[in-house]
């Protein structure tokens, strides 16, 4: 059995990034980059008004001057003219300023007459311009690899006029369901039977995490059955999730199948609670098997806390989990030994206060479904008070 934080390694140090492909702009989200982005254009491109009013020279404002207004140019339009001394031009929201000002003033601090508008006061140089490239330089880097590509990012990419980009393939991953008494939703349930429902959390939750459902299976616990189904999910998935079927029983058919396909155990057995019995190993062709706990809790924390890590890896993404501190709202009593990872809402009191879910046990899946939030209790460390301070993450688990 090995802890928490070694199983982190050994998934980091095992785990392939996937290769790349070029993605069309609007489908880039939730996508990680492969290539760094260099701008091709200043940003802004031009200078341009950053209000509705009109473009000035400063030297000429000053209480009561009357400028004439010479032209009017409207966002798009552009400029033809050179704004000269006693003159202003008409301008709006994005229009370029004309050459020769080098100041903007807002309408609303203006008088407008016929031809001309009269200033209140005087008006600092740059007034209200956003300047061509006082953002971004032409040929800057803005963009590293690995950036997730979030809505604004994806924005970005087209202020710069990019139509696709590089970015890590998606995982196609194939998940099996074992066990003898589970029975497909919409079925009927026959004595000593249970629906199944791990492959559709872990298939939504692969989904969710930037991966493509390759396969879903379920088998009974019959290892031949076992083997030909891995060997079939091997051969068309970069990655495989087995649920079930992975602890010390009678049944638990996935490490014998996965040593008879040579798939090379990396470790089994984590430290944590929920979720001991996880397996890690490597196919001949390095694709990652994951063996989860078949208890549902287990096998959906197991899949936050190994599996996730694991896919950000696979996707090019290279930060981790971000855990922050928070209060306990309860105190927990609990054997050193083991990682626990405790189901919980938040409270903002004002500071975030974490509160246990009912139902911690690992069969319950309604405490994890309610909760908000994962707290790690370490391993090495006793009893917990109310009030004391923990580490948590959120229990979302999509990358974006
Ligand atoms: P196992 O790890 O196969 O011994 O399963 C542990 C517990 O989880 C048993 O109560 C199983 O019935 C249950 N279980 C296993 N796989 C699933 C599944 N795919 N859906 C729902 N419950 C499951
Ligand atoms: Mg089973």
């Amino acid at each position: 059995m090995i802890t928490v934080e070694e199983a982190w390694r050994l998934i980091q140090a095992n785990v392939p990034t996937m290769g790349t492909e070029q993605v069309g702009l609007d489908d880039l989200c939730g996508r990680v980059l492969a290539e760094p982005i260099a701008s091709p254009l200043d940003l802004p491109v031009f200078t341009n008004s950053a209000v509705d009013g009109y473009a000035i020279l400063s030297a000429d404002a000053g209480a009561a001057v009357h400028l004439e207004v010479v032209a009017s140019l409207a966002a798009g339009s552009a400029p033809h003219m050179e704004l000269r001394q006693g003159e202003a031009v008409r301008l709006f929201t994005g229009s370029p300023v004309p050459h020769g000002s080098d100041a903007v003033v807002m309408q609303e601090d203006v008088k407008v007459t016929d031809s001309a508008i009269v200033l209140s006061g005087p008006v600092k140089q740059g007034a209200h311009i956003r300047f061509q490239g006082e953002e971004v330089k032409k040929g800057d880097s803005i963009l590293d690899p690995q950036t997730l590509i979030t809505p604004p990012v994806l924005g970005v990419l087209a202020t710069l006029g990019l139509t696709y980009a590089n970015v890590y393939k998606r995982p196609r991953i194939s998940i099996i369901g074992t066990g003898n008494e589970l029975v497909q939703p919409g079925g009927e349930l026959k004595p000593a039977q249970i629906f199944e429902s791990n492959t559709h959390a872990i298939a939504a939750a692969v989904k969710e995490m930037g991966g493509v459902v390759a396969g879903i299976y379920n088998v009974k616990d019959e290892p031949t059955e076992m083997e030909n189904v891995l060997r079939e999910a091997l051969s068309e998935s970069d990655a495989v999730i087995t649920c079930g079927g992975v602890s010390v029983g009678d049944h638990d058919v996935v490490r014998q199948s996965a040593t008879s396909l040579r798939v090379t155990e990396i470790f089994w057995q984590v430290a944590m609670r929920p979720g001991k019995p996880f397996f890690f190993g490597v196919s001949e062709d390095g694709q990652p098997v994951f063996g989860l706990p078949g208890n549902p809790v287990s096998a959906l924390v197991t899949a936050f806390i190994l599996i996730r890590p694991a896919l950000r890896r696979m996707v090019g993404l290279t930060h981790s989990e971000r855990w922050v501190y928070a209060k306990l709202g309860a105190p927990i009593k609990r054997q050193r030994g083991k990682a626990d990872f405790v189901r919980a809402t938040g409270e903002l009191r004002p500071e975030l206060v974490l509160i246990p879910t009912e139902g911690q046990g690992s069969h319950m899946i309604t405490g994890l479904a309610n909760a908000e939030y994962l707290i790690h209790l370490p391993d090495f460390v006793g009893d917990f008070a109310e009030g004391d301070r923990v580490s948590a993450t959120r229990l979302t688990w999509g990358f974006v």
